[in-house]
């Protein structure tokens, strides 16, 4: 099986891989048709930005994979462009990982609050498309390793124990170090 590093900002739609990825404050949107063994992966880093999409067609924004707002729809319309409905997927979500360091949450710091808006707005997008969420890892002060197996849409996880200083890090596209590592 053919391994594929997906690092921030991009995503993976194929069969037969499998998919390691490392997640900071970033989110990961899986998806996955077990009937043709189709799965799909985004790394987004961001949850949103303005830009148009029209109902008509796909349209490809720039840095989509960046923005959850822009990747999400590209993965969905992957699979209802090879004519399978919305009912016959698997979604899956991890990451979001959220830094509480002593200060209160509502004060808006980017640790806290770009994890958070990232789930809120996955979560936004699968309850509008009423998509059917298998499973989910989101938020806590830890970054998360995870590895898909396109084919089965099997996920294996691990928690890593992370410093604010490494989800930084993470986010900003550099991995933790032993984020590489296999299992
Ligand atoms: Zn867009």
């Amino acid at each position: 099986m053919e391994t594929v590093w997906l690092d921030p900002g991009e995503l993976f739609i194929g069969v037969g891989a499998e998919v390691h990825t490392v997640l900071g404050s970033c989110v990961s949107l899986i998806v996955h048709h077990p009937r043709s063994r189709l799965g799909a992966i985004c790394h987004g880093k961001r949850a949103s930005r303005s830009c148009e999409h029209p109902a008509g067609g796909v349209k490809v924004c720039r840095e989509m994979g960046d923005y959850l707002s822009c990747v999400m729809p590209f993965l969905l319309a992957s699979f209802e462009q090879r004519g399978i409905s919305r009912q016959e997927l698997e979604v899956k979500l991890f990451g979001g990982a959220m830094m509480f360091t002593g200060t209160a949450p509502h004060l808006d710091l980017p640790g806290f609050t770009v994890g958070k808006r990232n789930v809120d707005t996955a979560m936004s997008f699968i309850r509008a498309h009423h998509l059917h969420l298998t499973a989910s890892d989101v938020g806590g002060p830890w970054a998360r390793q995870l590895i898909f197996t396109t084919s089965n849409g099997e996920i294996r996880l691990r928690r890593i124990r992370s410093s604010a200083q490494e989800l930084d890090t993470l986010d900003a596209g550099q991995g933790i170090g032993n984020g590489r590592k296999p299992f």
